[in-house]
């Protein structure tokens, strides 16, 4: 036994270092962007979600500003208390009107949107079958829930029948949880299969379009509306803190989803409403992703030409030592996986020395380390070649 009842603190950490999973934050110095300043070093930032570069964008800090100076910084209180504000629902329409949903709900995050809406929508007699790369939030919610939480394997629809067919009977309700875009591989999930198959079985369907607004559909919707699949009931998630260059969550879907939400999902009803300048900013990002689809134009044009360009090194590497495997993603997140957490964690030091920011993501985030990149509409090509040239040097020693 140790000496106090925190000892085992020190030897946790110690195991973390022994196993290249440590993790510390590093600061950025000043503005956000494509190109950002940490510890003096300037770096292409390869590692945000900031995915159409509105995090900088000064209309999002206009609004934030204005809404500063009429509501103060803080909102003081719950929503169904002091917390309300006009903008807050001035936000609820606007993410309704560009999800084509009847109503919308703003949380504090994404993470507590996912936790909230889950736990209201099931519990104890209840299932939820979730694809096994969710988010961490969607697992979390599962647990708070109380219900019985299984897995079915990555985007395989099959499986997940096999569960519900298996399951299904057992339960009262059941929910599906899907990310629609993957954030730790970059793929989508079959929603359209996956849609099909909860109607035959009777369940909803929560799907996490976290890194899909702002990035997917003609007018940013998301990948909910890429898939073709806008017209099906579904509680939609998503977060203003990825392509919307703010902070805060939200759920989408009809007016009756919405208002149960409202009187039962307790990270809503019991947590500080959003701040007016989060809320301000979320505003100005909505209408700007749908006023100007060139900023999807661009990043899409940067994620094809990257793949291809990555593609050509592999293929023509393919007998060098230091192996690396592009994940099948359909997204602005391009995965490479190595062989082993310390060869990543090289790889990305490398990279970092060269002046490209590259996140290294290991275990427990991930099954398999990998080189985490993402791309946003304010990259330059000549941004994207530094990177190729010197992702050609790592391969090729
Ligand atoms: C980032 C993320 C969240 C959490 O959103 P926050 O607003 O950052 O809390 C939820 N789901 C997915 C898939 C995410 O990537």
């Amino acid at each position: 036994m140790g000496k106090t009842p925190y000892d085992w603190l020190d030897r946790s950490l110690e195991a973390l270092h022994r196993a290249h999973r440590y993790r510390s934050v590093q600061a950025i110095e000043g503005m956000a962007g494509a190109v950002i300043q940490r510890q003096g070093q300037t770096l292409v930032n390869f590692a945000s979600n900031d995915y159409l570069g509105l995090a900088s964008d000064p209309r999002l800090a206009e609004g934030a500003i204005a809404a500063i100076h009429t509501y103060g910084t803080g909102s003081t209180g719950s929503r169904l208390l002091s917390g309300h504000r006009e903008l807050h629902g001035e936000l609820e329409r606007a993410i309704a009107i560009l999800k084509g949903t009847e109503d919308a709900i703003v949380f504090s995050s994404g993470y507590l949107a996912n936790m909230g809406a889950i736990a209201a929508l099931v519990s104890t007699p209840d299932l939820i079958l979730g694809d096994e790369y969710n988010h961490s939030s969607l697992r979390a919610g599962g647990k708070v829930s109380g219900a019985t939480a299984l897995d079915y394997r990555h985007g395989d629809v099959a499986h997940l029948k096999e569960l519900l067919e298996t399951h299904r009977d057992r339960h009262r309700r059941c929910l599906i949880t899907t990310d629609s875009v993957f954030s730790m591989d970059g793929d989508l999930c079959p929603l359209a299969e996956i849609l099909t198959v909860a109607e035959t079985y009777s369940a909803m369907v929560l799907v996490d379009e976290a890194h899909g607004t702002g990035v997917f559909g003609k007018g940013g919707s998301g990948a909910v509306e890429h898939l073709g699949c806008t017209t099906h009931p579904l509680v939609t998630v998503g977060t203003l803190s990825k392509a919307l260059g703010s902070l805060g969550g939200y759920v989408a879907g009809s007016a009756q989803l919405i208002d149960f939400l409202r009187n039962r999902a307790p990270g809503w009803i019991y947590t500080t409403g959003l701040s007016p300048a989060d809320t301000a900013a979320g505003l100005a990002a909505v209408q700007i992703i749908q006023q100007e689809p060139w900023r999807r134009e661009v990043l899409w044009h940067r994620v094809n030409y990257l793949i291809q360009q990555i593609d050509q090194i592999l293929a023509e590497s393919a007998a060098e030592p230091f192996r690396l495997r592009r994940l099948p993603s359909a997204s602005p997140i391009i995965c490479l996986e190595g062989i082993s957490a310390e060869a990543i964690l090289t790889a990305s030091q490398q990279l970092q020395s060269a002046g490209l920011w590259v996140a290294a993501v290991r275990p427990p985030t991930v099954p398999t380390s990998r080189l985490r990149i993402t791309l946003m509409a304010t990259h330059k090509p000549h941004h994207l070649d530094q990177l190729v040239a010197e992702l050609q040097t790592l391969i090729k020693g």
